[in-house]
């Protein structure tokens, strides 16, 4: 699938969504140059595989928009040596990035289709690093942690007591939290066994449902 016959070219949406709104990590920029979104997205919306919004992804979910991509990216400050949990594989598209820009990446999806789906295309684009699991993530990964990183792509009222307890100290994690209709992506850093907690933009993300999330 040759990206030159998309309205938006990768290329174009790297510099004019993302250099120009102040995304600087050079390995986060060319992750997103790389990774063939398109292979993301349902048939019917490739065309805007590179549009500047979330798009649909069956099932009542999203794919996020590459800037939010970007930012959550960024935030995590990923070296190439982190094992990382993520909660909400979706289309698997941050997956892809994770798998390029980490150790290992173990990701968890509430809804087995699009668990499916994702696995199917993270496979045909080589990315063996990951490990999809269908289940609730606001539990966590237990058996796997402690996480040098996690990130939720799914909003809720408070980060889960669970993933905080599975973040290895020192770690990073990234969440959209607040109500409904409008939150603050989070980057909650563990020091000492403690919160810190800072800011980074406004958001709107699909509900975190589950145990320590909001209910189905
Ligand atoms: N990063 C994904 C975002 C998908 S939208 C992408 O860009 O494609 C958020 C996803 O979180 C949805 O697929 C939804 O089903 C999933 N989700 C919601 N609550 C969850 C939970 N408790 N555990 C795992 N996944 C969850």
């Amino acid at each position: 699938m040759e990206e030159c016959h998309l309205p938006i070219t990768r290329h174009e949406m790297v510099r004019r969504q993302l250099r120009a709104r102040g995304i600087v990590d050079p390995r986060v920029l060319n992750a997103m140059e790389k990774i063939p979104r398109e292979r993301f997205v349902p048939p019917d919306s490739m065309d805007q595989a590179y549009a500047d919004r979330a798009l649909c992804i069956g099932c009542e979910q999203t794919i996020s928009q590459p800037y939010i991509v970007a930012l959550m990216t960024e935030a995590l400050e990923l070296d190439g040596g982190e094992t990382v949990l993520e909660i909400g594989t979706g289309s698997g598209y941050q997956t892809a990035i994770l798998a390029e820009l980490a150790r290992e990446v173990f990701s968890i999806e509430r809804l087995a289709p699009l668990a499916e789906q994702s696995r199917k295309t993270l496979d045909e684009l080589d990315y063996h690093n990951v490990t999809i699991r269908v289940g609730d993530g606001t539990l966590g990964w237990p058996e796997r942690a402690p996480f040098a990183r996690i990130i939720v792509t799914a909003m809720a009222a408070e980060c889960p007591p669970a993933l905080f307890a599975q973040l290895a100290e020192g770690g990073i994690l990234v969440i959209p939290l607040g109500e409904r209709e409008s939150q603050t992506l989070e980057a909650i850093r563990k020091v000492e066994g403690r919160k810190h907690s800072t800011s980074i933009a406004g958001c709107r993300f699909v509900p975190l449902i589950g145990e320590q999330g909001w209910p189905p």
